[in-house]
């Protein structure tokens, strides 16, 4: 089988549409790290998407947030207005969707999504130190993850890490195998706001049968995203950051 892997799509439409086009014909199944909402401008229509296609999914904080379930104070002031006007404007059947999305770990064929890290859905996986304090912990070989908007893997034999290398400025696609001998921790990166430095959307394609990896990056309309938020009336920060993969 093969996954198409998105996380933190974050309500942009046109990133998603760019992603499922550069995408098309890799893929049997759509999983998510969490994230659909918040930031972006188009809730209802990634939502939408996101009930008919996406076949896995975890809940992300800001899907939470934005459902009603977790206190927004401790969002920053752009991600607090954003939370609070994808709340007014979301449509019933999708504020319930939201509400019911399933707290990660989901096992699957034989690895797992997560939104932060395998032991606590809120929290961050960056550094090399944070995926050693979990390595001795993991109920899978490999677990998809999202929450910081970095496309990156970790490659770990308890208690060393590697880092897998990343998709270059010059490049759409990075392939690795997955060799038994190691668990895999994999950040397909953020569809909707990329803070890496690569403003390009990511996202991965996981072939279970070949056990290989690929991290993916395309270009999308950003004006037209950016064009959105600044017309919802969302911080214009939220718009600029989308330029800069920051
Ligand atoms: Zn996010």
């Amino acid at each position: 089988m093969r996954y198409l892997i998105l996380s933190d799509i974050h309500s942009n439409w046109q990133a998603l549409e760019a992603v499922l086009e550069h995408a098309a014909g890799t893929y049997d199944c759509v999983l998510c790290c969490g994230d659909l909402v918040g930031y972006g401008a188009d809730p209802n229509r990634v939502i939408d998407w996101s009930r008919e296609n996406v076949q896995g999914i975890v809940r992300g904080n800001h899907d939470k947030g934005c459902a009603g379930l977790d206190d927004l104070d401790w969002f920053n002031n752009a991600a607090r207005s954003s939370a609070r006007w994808t709340q007014a404007v979301l449509s019933e059947v999708n504020l319930e969707y939201l509400e019911r999305l399933p707290r990660g770990p989901l096992a699957l064929d034989g690895f797992s999504l997560v939104h932060g890290s395998p032991l606590d859905e809120d929290e961050y996986v960056l550094s090399d130190a944070d995926a050693a304090g979990v390595s001795g912990y993991l109920e899978a070989p490999l677990y998809f993850f999202g929450h910081t908007h970095i496309q990156r893997g970790f490659r770990l034999s308890h208690p060393s890490v590697w880092y897998l290398g990343q998709v270059g400025q010059d490049r759409e696609r990075r392939r690795f195998d997955l060799e038994r001998r190691y668990a895999y921790l994999i950040n397909p990166g953020s569809v909707g706001q990329p803070r890496d430095r690569d403003p390009r959307a990511a996202y991965a394609i996981y072939d279970s049968e070949s056990r290989a990896v690929t991290l993916c990056r395309t270009r999308y309309d950003i004006p037209g995203a950016q064009a959105r938020i600044l017309r919802a009336g969302l911080p214009a920060h939220l718009a600029d950051r989308l330029a800069l993969g920051a």
